[in-house]
């Protein structure tokens, strides 16, 4: 029987080219402004105990219902591959003893995450997620910074102009439940409207009705009570003290009482970023405080609020803004004749210990290895015949305006500095270089002209 040529599984996908390059530059800069705010990265296992992320009955979010990917393993485990990382950020400060010690922590995270659900654009199986956690804090003031912090990644991405910042509050536990007795009257008065789902969920957890995605839910969602109704004065204090310190950030928001969050363990502030500019899949952030489940993980009462946001949603809205990042330009080296070979090798590793990205063709003659410096997209080809290396000299070949020209192996830097056409990083560092540290490339190694050691310091 013939069988049918391999897929990637369902709902997964592979990085390659330009999405990699996104995706990386979406989690640099996350890890970038998460550190200038003080979060220091952990890295939890991708699976945990089953445990960890089913807690109880008490559960009825979607993602602990119907989502995970649970198994047993060989030794008759039941385990779960992450659907997020919260759970496991909490479990990891209970494991490691942290509870009590250098709070409140501040943590951040990148990795993949996996969850069972139909795929679509921007919605996967195995997706990638970035997050902050702020692990043993009740003030409000660190559920503004943590919003601040997610407000500065995708300004810093440039991606802030197609979101808005939606917060609400979800009260203290008094509040809630005050809020969820309205909830079941009002929605038991439209029990027949509601989908077969709300209904079953009724009055095990209304709350999860106003989080539903079906439209005839939603119909009725739209006018039923909200919260701020229901507020205790302490609910409402904390409220308004996280606007406040909003404001104070200079984080623009809009307040829309229908967030409520799709995991049971949140209170107080809930948030999310929206879009439109991805289809159905509107939500690129999302969090909220969590004073439960630390405990829930066997830890000391530990008040916390983070955020999660999906790689790839943040990577779309990169690519819509044409804001994906180029691949670097390499300098191509390319020897003619054998003498020039190992030396070139010599120039080829000089020019990676500077900082610019340098390739050599592994095999060919000149035309060829033109040609394959055009392939990769090179910027500048640096030419070695055995005449010139001789003489201490090179052929340096702006690719882009085909002009070329002889020069000076310790000149090598700035001439190609000055092509502007190699790698930009490269080019700040080669400035930095020229400038700073040796005024005008005196340089070590094949491309120094005396062999002094001296610039070097
Ligand atoms: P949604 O309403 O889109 O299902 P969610 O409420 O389930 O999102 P969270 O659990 O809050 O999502 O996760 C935080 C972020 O992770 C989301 O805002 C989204 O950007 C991203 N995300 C969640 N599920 C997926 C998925 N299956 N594929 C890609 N990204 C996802
Ligand atoms: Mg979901």
């Amino acid at each position: 029987m013939a069988q049918a040529p391999l897929q990637p599984a369902r709902g997964t996908h592979d990085l390659i080219g330009a999405e990699f390059r996104r995706h990386h530059l979406v989690i640099e800069t996350a890890r970038r402004i998460a550190t200038l705010y003080g979060f220091e990265e952990w890295a939890t296992p991708i699976f945990e105990d089953t445990r960890v992320f089913s807690r109880g009955l008490g559960d009825t979010s979607d993602v602990v219902s119907k989502e995970m990917y649970v198994f047993e393993d060989r030794g008759g485990e039941s385990v779960t591959l992450r659907p997020e990382n919260t759970a496991g950020v909490c479990r990891a400060l209970v494991t490691n003893g942290l509870t009590q010690s250098n709070l409140p922590r501040k943590v951040f995270y990148a990795g993949p995450m996996f969850r069972y659900e139909r795929p679509q654009k921007g919605r996967y199986r195995q997706f990638h997620q970035i997050g902050i956690e702020v692990l043993g804090a009740a003030e409000p003031l660190a559920d503004a910074e943590v919003i601040a912090c997610g407000w500065h990644i995708q300004q810093e991405l440039g991606i802030d102009e197609g979101t808005v910042l939606e917060i609400n509050t979800l009260g203290d536990a008094a509040s809630r439940d005050a809020y969820r007795a309205a909830l079941v009257d009002y929605f038991t008065a439209h029990k027949d409207a509601l989908s077969d789902e709300s209904r079953a969920r009724l009055e095990k957890n209304p709350l999860r009705i106003v989080d539903s995605k079906d439209p005839k839910d939603k119909a009725l969602v739209a006018s039923a009570p909200t919260i701020h109704d229901h507020l205790t004065p302490e609910a409402a204090a904390f409220y308004a003290a996280v606007k406040r310190h909003l404001a104070a950030f200079d984080v623009p928001f809009r307040e829309n009482p229908r967030i409520v969050r799709g995991l049971d363990y949140y209170s107080h502030t809930a948030f999310e970023f929206v879009t439109d500019r991805l289809g159905a899949q509107g939500t690129v952030m999302g969090g909220g405080r969590y004073n439960g489940l630390v405990e829930e993980m066997g830890g000391p009462p530990t008040p916390s609020v983070g955020w999660a946001a999906g790689v790839e949603r943040l990577s779309l809205l990169v690519e819509a803004a044409a804001l994906t990042p180029q691949a670097p330009r390499p300098v191509a080296v390319i020897p003619m004749g054998e003498v020039a070979e190992d030396a070139a090798l010599q120039i080829l590793q000089s020019l990676r210990d500077h900082g610019v990205v340098a390739e050599v063709a592994y095999k060919g003659n000149m035309k060829r290895r033109l040609e394959r410096a055009n392939k990769i997209n090179a910027g500048a080809a640096v030419i070695l015949g055995d005449a010139e290396l001789a003489e201490g000299m090179a052929v340096v070949k702006n690719l882009d305006a085909g002009s070329q020209e002889r020069v000076a192996l310790p000149d090598l830097l700035r001439t190609l500095a000055e092509t502007g056409v190699v790698e930009s990083a490269a080019q700040a560092m080669l400035q930095t270089i020229l400038e700073d540290e040796f005024g005008g490339g005196d340089l070590d190694g094949p491309l120094d002209a005396d062999g002094d050691d001296e610039a070097r310091g």
